[in-house]
């Protein structure tokens, strides 16, 4: 039977991409051999890697801007402490949106004075903050494009000329953004991109080196910009794998052919949502994530009906994030519209039989 995969990570990934990748683990490139079990200095494993760190700064059309892209291990999570190993020399601030904005901020504070410029915890992180002024004396801000358990997304990132430093490990390539606003960008594969194990780090060059701490070499990211990503043996299947996705998003149309299909996506589930009184969505109408939908029923004692419905209807992966509970449904890029509609019509059906 068919699987709807709303997984919020690792979630989906396209067939295709699947299917190219399970062929590789045997004979990768004709050679005979498999893709984990070659050099990854090996000519044909070096073109992966050129072609990823390639496709994922055109992709964010940052190509000869001055950025290099990296593919590194330690996940979303190591990226909150190396941004402020490699940046923070005195004072940064951080948009708190959440769960993993505080992570964020804690391990920042390991490397100097971290301010929260605003915080959406006083409602449960059910919304983005607006309006708020970016202090000047930041050695750089901090924001969660898009914050995955809470179903919120920035709409509108703040006009400021201190360096922006985004965490977009579950928007990343799924709309069109000026992606030049940021100084860098990091994202963990397994939410928009690849398998876990890998980590895309996009970060412009001229930021670096201005801390006056040193640095381990694993935690450097000039070591490794000049080491192409091969400072030590990179996680060569999470990397083939995202180049892969990174292809098959190209052959679509790119990020603005994605993005409108996600658009499609969001507005059936949100109307859904909001037209069906036995539903409720968590997050502020104004800043609901495209790719998260959170809601919860208004009627709990339809629970278990709407839960074995979804089973029935091959549906995976909507349990909401423990520290928030109800649902969610992640509509990340390579879930389809019809995947989507197979949801809707679930909850519409529950609507009509209660
Ligand atoms: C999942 C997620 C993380 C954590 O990623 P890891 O790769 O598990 O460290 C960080 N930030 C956001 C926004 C996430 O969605």
């Amino acid at each position: 039977m068919k699987k709807h995969n709303f997984s919020a990570g690792p979630c989906i990934l396209p067939k295709e991409v699947l299917q190219k990748a399970s062929e590789a683990v045997i004979n990768f490139n004709d050679s005979g051999l498999s893709l984990i079990e070659i050099s990854h200095r090996s000519k044909d494993f070096v073109d992966v890697m050129d072609t990823a760190q390639s496709l994922a700064l055109e992709l964010l059309g940052l190509k000869d801007k001055g950025y290099k892209a990296l593919f590194l291990q330690g996940g979303a999570s190591m990226q909150f402490l190396m941004t402020a190993y490699n940046l923070l020399e005195s004072k940064a601030g951080y948009l708190n949106t959440g769960t993993w904005s505080d992570k964020a901020i804690k391990e920042a504070k390991f490397f100097g004075e971290v301010v929260e410029v605003r915080s959406s915890k006083d409602k449960d992180f059910n919304y983005i903050p607006k309006n708020y002024m970016v202090p000047s004396d930041l050695d750089y801000f901090h924001l969660t494009s898009n914050n995955t358990i809470f179903g919120t997304q920035v709409k509108e990132f703040p006009k400021t000329k201190i360096p922006m430093v985004c965490d977009m490990s579950s928007d990343i390539f799924s709309r069109v953004l000026d992606f030049s606003q940021f100084d860098l960008i990091y994202a963990g594969a397994q939410k928009n991109m690849g398998p876990a194990g890998a980590t895309l780090v996009v970060v412009k060059e001229d930021i670096l080196g201005k801390v006056s701490r040193q640095i381990p070499s694993m935690l450097d990211y000039k070591v490794h910009i000049s080491k192409e990503s091969m400072f030590n043996t990179p996680p060569v299947f999470a990397v083939y794998v995202s180049m892969l996705t990174l292809q098959w998003l190209k052959n679509l149309g790119g990020v603005k052919a994605i993005e409108e299909i996600n658009n499609k996506k969001a507005q059936l589930l949100y109307s859904e949502i909001d037209l069906n009184p036995l539903f409720k969505g968590y997050a502020e109408k104004a800043d609901r994530s495209l790719m998260n939908a959170t809601f919860t029923l208004t009627d709990e004692s339809l629970k278990n009906s709407f839960e074995a419905m979804c089973k029935e209807a091959g549906i995976n992966g909507i349990n909401g994030h423990r520290s928030v509970g109800g649902y969610r449904a992640s509509m990340y890029n390579a879930l389809s519209l019809d995947s989507v509609g197979v949801l809707v019509d679930v909850m519409s059906d529950l609507e009509r039989n209660a």
